[in-house]
């Protein structure tokens, strides 16, 4: 996605560990005209799947689910980091967070996540697939089904992607970082 690239190169940051920063325009300020142009480059990459609900997981997935689930009409469901005491019925999963280097829970109540949904699931990044494959246990335990899994920016050198495109998922980066080596952000 050209506009993306180009953005990302213009004002994203490297940060030692393989980390890119994209604070102002994704992970704390957001563009609201970008987003929407990343919602309607996911509706036309998943245009053939069968779709009923759109899948995330707080905070950075809500703003590109949302713009998806706006177009495409349908309900957007996140995953919480934190698990509710006042909710019930809660599908839990644990999560490696490579920025953060800890695991965490992830959960989703039943009620929102239900046997024969078709979800399509929307984050900013995909890195080593940990945050991915939490979901996939999630969607699996909900008895639902995985239609394609959705990333604004995917770390080609972390290989999550690998991982998942050999599981057979429909995967969708709208942006492949290559390398960011001696800081210095190459994309496919
Ligand atoms: P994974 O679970 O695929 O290893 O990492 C995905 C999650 O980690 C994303 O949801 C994102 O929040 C965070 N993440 C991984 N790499 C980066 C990065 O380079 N920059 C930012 N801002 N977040 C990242």
């Amino acid at each position: 996605m050209k506009i993306l690239k180009e953005r990302i190169l213009q004002d994203g940051r490297c940060f030692p560990g393989g980390i890119l920063k994209v604070d102002n325009f994704i992970n704390h300020q957001m563009d609201p005209i970008l987003m929407k142009s990343i919602g309607v480059e996911f509706v036309k990459r998943f245009a053939s799947a069968e779709i009923n609900k759109v899948i995330t997981v707080e905070a950075s997935g809500i703003a590109p689910a949302i713009m998806v689930g706006y177009l495409l009409e349908l309900p957007v469901v996140f995953a919480k980091k934190k698990k509710p005491s006042t909710m019930e019925n809660m599908l839990v999963t644990s999560v490696y967070s490579f920025t953060k280097q800890r695991n965490y829970e992830v959960c989703v109540s039943r009620d929102f996540l239900c046997p024969g949904d078709k979800v399509l699931f929307i984050d900013d990044f995909l890195a080593n697939g940990n945050a991915a494959k939490g979901m996939i246990d999630l969607v699996r335990q909900a008895g639902a089904e995985l239609a394609g899994m959705g990333f604004i920016i995917e770390k080609a050198f972390q290989h999550g992607g690998d991982e998942l495109r050999k599981l057979g998922i429909h995967v969708e980066s709208l942006a492949i970082i290559e390398s960011l080596d001696n800081c210095e952000i190459k994309i496919r």
